[in-house]
């Protein structure tokens, strides 16, 4: 249920680390002390349980602006949550109260100031609060600079009330930590919950695909006798994958959404108990698997956005030992990805957020330095390079593509944003193919001004234009690559594009790779 509010209400594909614990904890009625870094996506940790409950919740919170963001989202999404600010017109004041009278209203934000007034507690209690929620919990404790008095009255609410209160801070030093449990729970420990997105132990690994299945294969028979999950977008390459790991000796069972709902619990009873048996699995399998000595995670398929990838090679190392991931990504899974988010029914708005989710994921694929360094600033967290992902291993060569970049966008461009890549590639390298001919691309002052760069190069050089966001492929034109606004600057000449130099171009020089 959590799962499906989720993608239905938020049109999120899962939890970001550290949500899924959170929000069964609030949803559970546990007195909760969450500590997050900024960005991670706090709100949905109490407003997702607030509509698994019966009742209303309260939601604490400083911010007027930030209150109200908050419940227009929330209603365009169809969720009945109110704010009562200072902020307010009557008219929004009445229809809060209306909502909280008829118990129509899930969500009611307030500011602290508002518990000052005596009708305050006697309302809420009318209303049937069944839950608390403080944002900015740190706002308690005189140790922070961001010391609210009327933050006090929150303890007494709790009290009033006698219903579960969740806090949440991005900021808690030890001594902000005490003054919290001891001003909102009266002294009483809550569930706490501390951790910052860093998982230290999973190394972290990208590969262009290049064989893909030898890759997978030859990356598993090196593990032999660990316990893995291959994650695959299909549930049929789950079946052939699963075949060919077994006909190598390599145990392995299948696990999708379409096997009924016994084989699949035998599969997890099975991956539970067993070692160094291997899933080949889709996204379905891993929500209830708790098995802590995963010792690798490969992706066969790029995952949908840097969440899923997040989660999913989460699943690897929880007992702190060390793991391995290996995510496979290629210009059909940008594709694929891209077209799923274009034909969903998502609003406008949503397919944006949607291809930015996936424009991350493939940002960090292509990540010139530390993977781990990119990941947690894209979850608001800086840390040093880490010494446990391939980029920190072997440093990737780089080179100013700003040249070759505009010789494709340019090709692109002339040949009227209709052709996918193969296509561009023959334009560029003056392969006159009939298709070429026919359309007279012979003759474009673009024929053959990329010939002294050979083919794998450019496919490396498209797949992270694509990756970059500068190239898209259009649903409407069968795939045809356009421009996206990224572009402009770099066809203007106002921005240079570095790139990796290709892996596939270096270490296999003499494969003919077709497009
Ligand atoms: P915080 O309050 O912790 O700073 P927010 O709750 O504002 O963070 O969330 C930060 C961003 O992360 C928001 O844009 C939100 O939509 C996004 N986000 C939160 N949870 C998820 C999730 N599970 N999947 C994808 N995006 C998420
Ligand atoms: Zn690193």
């Amino acid at each position: 249920m959590p799962a499906d509010l989720l993608r239905e209400v938020w049109g999120f594909d899962g939890f970001r680390p550290g949500q899924g614990e959170i929000v069964e904890a609030v949803a559970g009625g546990r007195d909760v002390l969450a500590i997050m870094p900024t960005g991670g996506g706090k709100s949905l940790c109490y407003q997702l349980p607030a509509l698994m409950r019966d009742g209303v919740t309260v939601v604490i919170s400083p911010l007027i602006a930030l209150m109200r963001d908050q419940v227009r989202s929330l209603r365009e999404a169809g969720v009945a949550a109110g704010a009562l600010t200072s902020g307010n017109t009557d008219a929004e004041t009445d229809a809060v109260l209306d909502g909280l009278r008829e118990g129509t209203l899930k969500i009611l934000y307030m500011a602290p100031e508002r518990l000052a007034s005596g009708a305050t507690v006697p309302l809420l209690k009318r209303a049937g609060v069944t839950a608390i929620a403080v944002d900015e919990a740190h706002c308690v404790s005189q140790w922070g600079h961001d010391f609210r008095p009327d933050y006090l009255r929150v303890g007494e609410l709790r009290r009033a009330l006698g219903v579960p209160l969740a806090a949440f801070t991005a900021t808690a030093d030890a001594e902000t930590r005490d003054d919290i449990v001891a001003r909102l729970f009266d002294g009483r420990a809550p569930q706490s919950f501390l951790r910052g997105f860093d998982r230290p132990n999973i190394h972290l690994a990208f590969q262009p695909k290049d064989g893909p299945r030898r890759q997978i294969m030859d990356y598993a028979a090196a593990r032999r006798g660990q316990s893995g999950i291959i994650y695959c977008a299909t549930r049929a390459k789950t079946e052939t994958l699963q075949a060919a790991l077994n006909a190598a000796g390599i145990p392995a069972v299948a696990y999708h959404g379409g096997m009924e709902a016994e084989a699949r619990r035998a599969v997890e009873a099975r991956f539970q108990r067993e070692d160094g048996l291997v899933v080949t699995a889709t996204v379905a399998f891993g929500m209830g698997i708790d098995k802590p000595d995963i010792r690798w995670v490969a992706h066969a398929d790029l995952p949908k956005s840097i969440e899923s990838y997040y989660q999913e090679i989460g699943r690897a190392g929880r007992d702190g030992a060390p793991a391995e991931t290996l995510t496979l990504y290629g210009p059909d899974d940008i594709r694929l990805r891209r077209s799923q988010v274009d034909e969903g029914l998502a609003p406008a708005d949503r397919k944006e957020a949607d291809h930015a989710r996936l424009n991350a994921l493939l940002g960090l694929a292509e990540a010139t330095a530390c993977r781990r360094q990119h990941l947690l600033a894209y979850f608001g967290e800086t840390a040093e390079p880490c010494g446990n992902c391939d980029l920190c291993d072997t440093p990737p060569e780089t080179f100013d593509a700003t040249q070759p970049v505009r010789m494709a966008l340019s090709a692109i461009l002339r040949t009227g944003e209709w052709f996918g890549q193969g296509h561009i590639i023959d334009v560029l390298t003056g392969t006159a193919t009939d298709k070429v001919t026919q359309r007279g691309h012979d003759r474009l002052p673009t024929f053959g001004v990329g010939k002294d760069t050979p083919r794998p190069q450019w496919q490396a050089i498209l797949r992270q234009m694509l990756g970059r966001d500068l190239i898209r492929p259009d649903p409407e034109r069968h795939g045809g690559l356009r421009i996206t606004a990224a572009a402009h600057p770099v066809l203007r000449g106002g921005e240079n594009i570095t790139l990796r130099r290709d892996l596939i171009a270096r270490a296999r020089p003499a494969t003919v790779v077709r497009t």
